[in-house]
């Protein structure tokens, strides 16, 4: 017996099913707001996912060289891959480009519920504008996907790092520095980011602001209130225009319908490429790994070599959305088996129920005795697998008509074949 490798899984046809249907929705959904598929290497150089999440990232990479020495590593994500696409292939063609993207990823991480070491992204890319109306878009995108795949219970928080950086900047805090806030922000980690103030070098001036800002946020939340009561008139001037763009993208999502978020300026998002709006989904019944969704506004595309362009965009952790609706009892109604099972009474019949099959087949998911059962085994087969219909065969149902058992009700009918298809539905 083998065993499939640590954190990964094996789908069976009914998960499958679901699985597909939910895609298809979302699929659907991006392509309604007017993003088109792109797919990329399930490999890339390990400098491209470098260059976007640090060097920390190869301790949870799947990277290794290949026969040329070439240093390469397995996707962890899909914004780096499709960002490269951009800047490689669709550069120079009007902005914005809408890329929508759904495939693997693998990240060498402690398997758990909800966390696997292959798992599946469902996301997009607006690129080429950070305007509210864009970010509205994309929130809004990611709220529509939730309401067609009929998910409920859920909280979307958005957050944005821009105003922030805006302050940073004011009182010349340093990139690195600037990050290193951001993340401990990002982790709720207050007591480290105490300390670490003390060891940073910032002036006293932008130590006592971020304190300032701090104390609001003892109680646990952060949110426009709270902002402005920590802001002193200078601060206010500075972060002015982040802040307008802030709430016309609110007051746009209104507009656009959604309106059942809550903001949360705790909400960093750990990488450092995020510039502006970011915004996190997170699912009821899931446990510790309830994020199923992170995204918003940041500037890829410049670490890519493609200049600046702002962009903004998400991603679904895929598998813990299927998860979500698993636990919320809202998972589609899917059964991977077939809808109707063709027996031949006897081995005589056999040849007319390959006909019939291949003509039912253009209409309908069909399956065909083939084990060489008597009809009483078939039809317990057939009831085992919970098939609704059997269609037998039978020398005494003359020229082109059969006979058709609804496995449910146990009725049985005598009908033309060309009936059968209308009979099913
Ligand atoms: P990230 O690229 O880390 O922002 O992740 C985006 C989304 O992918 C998260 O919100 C999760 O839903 C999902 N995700 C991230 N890592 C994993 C994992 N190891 N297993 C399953 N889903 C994941």
């Amino acid at each position: 017996m083998f065993k499939r490798p640590r954190g990964t899984r094996d789908l069976l046809p009914d998960e499958m099913k679901e699985r597909r249907i939910v895609e298809a929705i979302l699929r659907e959904t991006f392509e309604r707001y007017g993003y088109g598929e792109v797919q990329t290497p399930t490999f890339e150089h390990l400098e491209l996912i470098t260059a976007k999440s640090g060097d920390e990232i190869t301790d949870h990479l799947y990277s290794f060289k290949d026969k040329s020495d070439r240093k390469l590593a397995l996707r962890p994500e899909l914004s780096a891959p499709t960002i490269r696409l951009f800047v490689n292939e669709l550069r120079n063609r009007p902005k914005p480009r809408k890329l929508y993207y759904f495939e693997n990823c693998f990240r060498y991480e402690r398997p758990q519920k909800g966390r696997y070491r292959e798992f599946w992204q469902a996301g997009v890319e607006l690129i080429g504008s950070s305007r509210p109306e864009a970010e509205a878009e994309v929130v809004a995108l990611a709220a529509a996907c939730l309401e067609n795949v009929g998910l409920k219970e859920y909280g979307l928080i958005i957050g944005n790092r821009g105003i922030f950086r805006a302050i940073y900047i004011h009182y010349n805090i340093s990139e690195e520095v600037q990050n290193n806030i951001f993340n401990l922000i990002d982790k709720k980690d207050l007591q480290g980011l105490l300390s670490y103030l003390n060891s940073a070098e910032i002036t006293q001036e932008a130590k006592s602001f971020v304190l300032k800002l701090l104390k609001v946020v003892e109680n646990g939340s952060f949110g426009l209130s709270e902002l402005e009561n920590a802001l002193t008139d200078e601060t206010k001037k500075i972060i002015k225009s982040e802040l307008d763009d802030f709430k016309e993208l609110l007051s746009l999502l209104e507009v656009f319908g959604v309106t059942n978020y809550e903001i949360d300026f705790l909400i960093a998002r750990g990488l450092d490429y995020y510039t502006g709006m970011v915004f996190e989904i997170f699912a009821e019944g899931l446990g510790a790994q309830n994020q199923i969704l992170g995204g918003g506004t940041f500037s890829l595309v410049k670490l890519m070599g493609g200049g600046e362009l702002p962009s903004c965009g998400f991603a679904f952790g895929f598998d813990r959305l299927m998860l979500a609706l698993e636990s919320q009892n809202l998972l589609p109604d899917s059964s991977a088996v077939p809808k109707v099972f063709v027996v031949p009474e006897s081995r005589k019949m056999l040849n007319r129920a390959i006909e019939i099959v291949s003509l039912l087949r253009k209409d309908v998911a069909c399956d065909l005795e083939i084990m060489g059962r008597k009809l009483d085994k078939s039809l317990s087969y057939a009831d085992s697998e919970e098939v609704p219909y059997v269609l037998i065969v039978s020398k005494e149902a003359e020229g082109d008509s059969v006979i058709l058992k609804n496995m449910r009700t146990g009725e049985q009918n005598v009908m033309d074949i060309r009936e059968v298809s209308d009979a099913l539905r």
